[in-house]
């Protein structure tokens, strides 16, 4: 049998000269990128931060570089950063061997990087620009839901609190309403007729003040009556108001993360349609990289669009001359928006691929192929019968945004060959058109299906749909580690900032 050689077990060998970490990091390696990067960015409002006096402070680009690069690694936890800086190379070498603990890295992470993350974003994006890897001319538009940290079966819908407020304001109402009847009976005071004003919290302590003064010698019914609407009645009410204050205009918030709404996911692994408790990131891509983010706590992505687009504009100081997004941000109002600023719009809207089957090209009577007389107002049906201009109306979108439709009807319909084919409403054919919108569909129309639309819809799933892939799949950023809406968007901006990273260093 031959010998075996075993390599010489080494672990306690002294060396005359200290290795330095440094030889031991690859020239390519990504955490020497985030080094050069994060040595290049303007901290100066973090250093303002520091008050001065006291013990000394680890320096804030030395936990700068340890955040983006442990956000590079997927570590996301204050804890296992901690533990990778006594442990890992790489972290050691961007420390210089500095030992800050979880609580040092979450207090500068939740604190210092509050107002600071945007910043920091935007001049990595100004070095993705100066370096050539995006131009901010195009934006590719598009959101996710990530779940929030607080636990699932933690809602509070706006529909019940409304429910058990209104019935709660009847039960105190008829209480009042008992007691005041029995003051006007004891009283020899005449009647007055007193003005009802609504309930909430502040009126009844104010009745409950009042009463408590006129009353001075309450009966046992009365006494329990005054004790009920003060330490049962009362304290509900002024919860319930809490949480419709809370709520603003969400539809429900999470009792243990309040900024958290409930939104429907695609990652349903129990397959019942269950609502968790989510935000709706919106980012931006060009090549792959994130030039903007934000963070919304409506599930819908047309209500987004202007807070996202705006905030663009004012990260970069600039707006790109051309916009990306699937259907669902397709509104009038977006559309408007875009025109406003000037910005080609390659975006879908809804039925935008139905219209161009020819199933929907041939219905002749949609509303779209009916033929519309726009000198006289009118369109002509398929029995060549006028519709004419029977009215205008407002449609208002959940977010306030008010629409301007006419209406047109045909005058008789009855008997009609081809009526079952046309309407399946009583009556005559009435029809609703939002002429605005048409023209806007239009223009968009022409966009998407002109050489450069099709560039761009070929290269949207590549886009940020990919990036949203690389960010929950493989970097398994599929939760948010912190609460609240000022920590979720500190988190985002990391995950943001390291994904750009990884991206460059590839
Ligand atoms: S049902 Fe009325 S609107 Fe429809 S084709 Fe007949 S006449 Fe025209």
């Amino acid at each position: 049998m031959a010998k075996v050689i075993f390599k010489e077990l080494a672990s306690n060998q002294i060396v005359l000269f200290p290795e330095n970490i440094s030889d031991l990091i690859p020239a390519n390696h990504p955490v020497r990128l985030v080094n050069q990067v994060v040595d290049q960015l303007d901290i100066s409002s973090i250093l303002q931060q520091y008050a001065g006096g006291g013990t000394s402070s680890f320096h804030p680009r030395m936990m700068i570089k340890v955040l983006f690069y442990s956000y590079l690694s997927n570590i996301y936890s204050c804890r296992k950063i901690e533990k990778a800086l006594q442990e890992n190379i790489y972290f050691m070498w961007l420390s210089g061997k500095s030992y800050p603990d979880f609580r040092t890295i979450n207090m500068f992470r939740g604190k210092r990087l509050k107002k600071e993350i945007h910043k920091l974003f935007a001049e990595i994006v100004k070095i993705l620009q100066e370096c050539g890897y995006v131009s901010l001319e195009v934006q590719y538009i598009d959101g996710t839901k990530i779940e929030s940290a607080s636990n699932k079966y933690t809602f509070v819908w706006r529909g019940s609190v409304e429910k058990n407020k209104a019935k709660l304001e009847n039960k105190i109402a008829s209480i009042l309403d008992d007691i005041d009847n029995q003051i006007k009976e004891d009283s020899s005071e005449p009647n007055k007729e007193e003005v009802k004003k609504p309930i909430d919290s502040e009126e009844i302590k104010n009745r409950l003040s009042e009463l408590n003064k006129k009353l001075k010698q309450k009966d046992k019914a009365t006494e329990k009556q005054l004790h009920e609407l003060q330490h049962e009645l009362l304290p509900r009410l002024e919860k319930y108001e809490s949480q419709l204050d809370i709520m603003g205009n969400r539809n429900s918030f999470s009792k243990t993360d309040h900024d958290a709404t409930f939104m429907r996911t695609k990652e349903d692994h129990m397959m019942n349609g269950q609502l968790k408790p989510c935000y709706n990131p919106q980012i931006s891509t060009e090549n792959q990289f994130i030039t903007h983010f934000s963070i919304h706590q409506t599930p819908g992505d047309t209500t987004t669009f202007t807070s996202h687009l705006t905030s663009f504009e004012q990260l970069h100081r600039k707006q790109s001359k051309e916009v990306v997004a699937d259907a669902g941000y397709g509104s009038e109002q977006n559309f408007e928006l875009l025109e406003s600023k000037n910005i080609e719009a390659y975006v879908k809207y809804s039925y935008f691929h139905i219209e161009q089957k020819r199933k929907a090209k041939n219905n002749i009577f949609s509303v779209q192929n009916l033929f519309y007389n726009s000198d006289e107002d009118y369109y002509v049906c398929p029995m060549g019968q006028h519709l004419v201009n029977i009215g205008q109306g407002i449609r208002i979108s959940d977010n306030g945004y008010k629409s301007n439709v006419t209406f047109y009807k045909a005058s008789n319909c009855q008997g009609c060959p081809l009526r079952a084919m046309c309407h399946k409403a009583s009556g005559d054919r009435q029809i609703e058109v939002n002429h605005r919108l048409n023209q806007l569909k239009a223009k968009a129309r022409e966009n998407l299906t002109n050489e450069k639309g099709l560039y761009h819809r070929s290269k949207r799933p590549v886009e940020p749909e990919a990036v949203f892939g690389q960010l929950k799949s493989n970097n398994k950023f599929n939760r948010f580690t912190l609460r609240g809406l000022e920590k979720v968007n500190i988190e985002f901006g990391l995950m943001a900032i390291a994904h750009n990273l990884r991206k460059m260093a590839a």
